[in-house]
């Protein structure tokens, strides 16, 4: 994006605003990048709006606000100033054009499945997804018309070829499957769906954008829970749609978008509706009319969490990685799935897509079967036995028995969950403490008794 012309900050004129420079580096970015002080009195924290409406003005200015033609705030449902931020600074760090905030991740995720499809539509996904979403597009959306057509095999790219049917409307997939951390390869997934004109959403919510920009790769639209890693301190629950901008919506599959461009051309700049279309209709419809919208107070402490993305997602890197080599050393562990273990299937992919590290989520199949599992679980100190992943601090959790359960056993297989998983979330604790901590949870348990 091109730098400004200089500025004027306070009254006095400056040459540079780094919050408008999307050539910085990450670590520059996630502090500055979509806050102007100059235009909040100054203050350096980004102010939290506790407002529920902004007054109108005059006469034509609400006019020109309900037509979308002037940028501005109107009622905290649709938009307001503390939101904006965290849009403009997610959108910068994904490298995208637009992004819109969601009380959840669950709601930007549904928010975003039905901005694409309508009644007898398709959704081609893997079945290696969060739960929840799984639980969306098998039990929740086919009521309303829209329908899974499941990818058999995430490594496959024939079979994403052989779910898309002409009602398909994206194509669904995650940075890192959970829990058996598959790393699915973005690139070559995007061109078959580009091919057949179709966009590619990724929940980036395992990887964030420190870690893997689905935008660089070929992804449209990245859904992230800013719950876990991009908050990073487990206080609040928070939901992130990222648009890259230009997807082509009138290639013929899209005629909701083709009619909402019709609608909006008159008052938005053809350029801007064109570029960001996807976010601006969902932010119009889905947004605004379900009104699972972001409190202003998360918004603050969410962008709280993004100052220090980049420095948690680099020891929680290193420390997964550790932990990871030392419990596939250990006699008591049957198997390790983290991506960038030299022994993962999907090191060579890791390799491409991961060059910061590969996260810090593990699945770790221990010897012992529900038993063993369940004496890990017991015995651990540091490691909380919470459902939750992407705290600062340390969680251990049994998918079968809590975040997989209540699916059949061959389902609960092929997302690699076994009655003797466990899954890490691996924090930013001293990594001495953690392996510590597991190896004496470890300790005595029967190394060959399967
Ligand atoms: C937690 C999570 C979600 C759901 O987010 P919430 O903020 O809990 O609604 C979606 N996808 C992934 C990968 C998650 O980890």
């Amino acid at each position: 994006m091109a730098r400004r012309p200089p500025g004027r900050r306070g009254g006095a004129p400056v040459t540079y605003d780094a919050h408008d420079d999307d050539d910085l580096a990450f670590d520059t970015l996630q502090l500055h990048a979509g806050y102007d002080p100059a235009g909040h009195n100054g203050s350096k924290a980004v102010p939290v709006y506790q407002t529920a409406a902004f007054e109108l003005g005059d006469f034509d200015r609400c006019v020109r606000l309900f037509n979308y033609e002037e940028d501005g705030h109107s009622y905290v449902r649709f938009s307001n100033p503390t939101n904006e931020v965290l849009e403009k600074r997610m959108a910068a760090l994904e490298g995208g054009a637009a992004a819109v905030c969601f009380a959840s991740g669950m709601s930007a995720i549904s928010g975003t499945l039905l901005n694409l499809a309508r009644a007898g539509d398709e959704i081609a996904a893997v079945k290696t997804l969060y739960g929840g979403t799984t639980t969306l597009l098998a039990d929740v959306l086919p009521d309303f018309g829209i329908t899974a057509s499941w990818v058999a095999d995430p490594a496959d790219l024939d079979a994403y070829a052989a779910a898309i049917t002409p009602r398909t409307k994206a194509v669904y997939i995650e940075s890192l499957g959970n829990p058996s951390m598959n790393v699915i390869d973005i690139e070559a997934v995007a061109a078959v769906a580009h091919e057949r004109g179709v966009p590619l959403v990724v929940d980036g919510t395992f990887a964030t954008p420190y870690l893997l920009r689905p935008f660089d790769w070929g992804a449209d639209v990245v859904c992230h829970s800013s719950t876990k890693y991009i908050s990073g301190h487990g206080t609040t629950i928070g939901g992130i749609v990222v648009e890259r901008g230009g997807f082509d919506w009138r290639n013929g599959r899209f005629p909701q978008f083709e009619k909402f461009l019709e609608e909006n051309a008159a008052f938005i700049a053809p350029g801007a509706l064109l570029h960001t279309a996807f976010t601006r209709r969902l932010r119009m419809r889905y947004l605004t009319e379900f009104g699972g919208h972001m409190s202003p107070m998360t918004a603050f402490l969410t962008l709280n969490g993004v100052e220090t993305l980049s420095l948690r997602m680099r020891r929680h890197a290193e420390n997964a990685l550790e932990v990871a080599a030392f419990l596939e050393s250990h006699p008591a562990v049957l198997e390790v799935s983290y991506p960038s273990l030299p022994s993962s299937p999907y090191h060579a992919l890791a390799a491409k897509y991961f060059r910061r590290g590969s996260g810090a989520i593990l699945g770790v199949r221990v010897r012992g079967g529900l038993a063993g599992a369940r004496r890990v679980l017991e015995r651990v100190r540091i490691f909380d036995y919470m459902v939750n992943v992407g705290d600062t601090k340390s969680m251990i959790v049994h998918p079968a028995t809590s975040i997989h359960h209540g699916l059949p056993r061959e389902e609960q297989e092929r997302a690699g969950v076994f009655e003797d998983t466990l899954r890490l979330s691996v924090g930013t604790e001293d990594a001495g403490d953690l392996i510590r901590d597991l190896a004496q949870a470890l300790e005595g348990a029967a190394p060959t008794a399967d």
